[in-house]
């Protein structure tokens, strides 16, 4: 099998939208942006054994590619367009392939994003995809956040990382709850359907993807100023309850792959933006308070096993 019949069998996919001028088949593909928008563009690349372990399920590792990429469009206030996609296999397994591509069509149907090119080589199992998303108005960026705004995540953060040391074996759990964390590390929801909730609203955003102190350590410098955070307050899946308080507040706290958003607003915005999240199925909570007084992240609660670089908690 050549790697032309792959192309074809496997990415060159029927019924673009009418944003494809032309996609895959030529030497480039041309893409028409509507008037009034700008573009968002993020990369992401995932290597086995480094970004999922090796034998990861291959429907899994085509929908967390797309998902993780989709995340970041939706952090910054885009709507999916298209994306790329690089491919290195070991071998032309049709197989593996096949489940590969559909993890990544469902998705994509799902949120009307589409593939319009990409490259495919041999080499050590690694997946690049570039996603595009319009920008309708302004963008949601790092640096927005003010004095007073209250700091608000999605849904529950700590599922991921507990389902990596699950399946890392550095960690047991009753399997219901097992299933559910592991789960969210295979198979993390993107946020898109926050966009438009968020638009007028959120101040600041990003998406969780290295952890919560250090990405909200991220908004906090770029946009200069300091926060509280309640430790009681961070939102935990009945899953992650089930682990003693250290060690769901260390996945919570520190673990990366949540996927969830995270973001900034006024205490007035919030019960607006709360329910309307919730009428989505979305759970908005507010976990701490941006200061300008304060330099840095203030935790109410003092992590035994805290990260490097984050000596500056303190317990009041
Ligand atoms: P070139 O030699 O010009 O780089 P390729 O042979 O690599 O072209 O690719 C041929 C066409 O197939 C191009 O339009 C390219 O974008 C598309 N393509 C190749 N691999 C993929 C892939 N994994 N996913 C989507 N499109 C792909
Ligand atoms: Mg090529």
């Amino acid at each position: 099998m050549s790697e032309f019949d792959l192309i074809r069998d496997y990415f060159q996919w029927s019924n673009p939208p009418s944003s494809v001028g032309l996609g895959v088949g030529d030497d480039a593909a041309i893409l028409r942006v509507p008037a009034g928008c700008d573009l968002a563009v993020s990369v992401d690349t995932f290597n086995a054994g480094i970004h999922f372990p090796p034998e990861t399920p291959p429907h899994a590792v085509g929908y967390k590619a797309l998902a993780v990429n989709l995340s970041d469009l939706a952090a910054m206030g885009a709507e999916p367009a298209w994306f790329t996609l690089a491919v290195s296999l070991p071998e032309a397994n049709r197989e593996w392939i096949a489940e590969f591509v559909r993890g990544i069509q469902e998705l994509a149907q799902q949120h009307g994003i589409f593939l319009v090119g990409g490259d495919t080589t041999r080499g050590a199992l690694s997946i690049t995809i570039q996603v595009m998303g319009f920008v309708r108005g302004q963008a949601l960026l790092r640096s927005g956040a003010r004095h007073g705004d209250l700091v608000c995540v999605s849904g529950t953060l700590g599922d991921a990382a507990a389902g990596l040391a699950i399946v890392q074996q550095r960690l047991v759990m009753l399997t219901e709850a097992a299933t559910h964390c592991i789960g969210r590390l295979n198979y993390p929801t993107s946020r898109n359907a926050l966009v438009e909730i968020l638009r007028g609203h959120a101040h600041a955003c990003m998406d969780v993807s290295d952890g919560l102190l250090a990405d909200l350590g991220h908004i906090l410098k770029a946009s200069g100023v300091g926060a509280k955070l309640y430790h009681q307050a961070v939102p935990l899946s009945a899953a992650l309850l089930q682990l003693p308080l250290e060690q769901r507040l260390l996945f919570a706290l520190t673990g990366g792959d949540d996927y969830e958003l995270l973001f900034t607003l006024t205490p007035e915005s919030f019960g607006q933006v709360k329910e309307a999240a919730a009428q989505r199925g979305i759970l908005l909570t507010a976990i701490g308070e941006i200061d300008e007084n304060l330099t840095d992240l203030r935790l109410d609660y003092e992590l035994l096993n805290q990260k490097r670089g984050y000596d500056h908690f303190s317990a009041n």
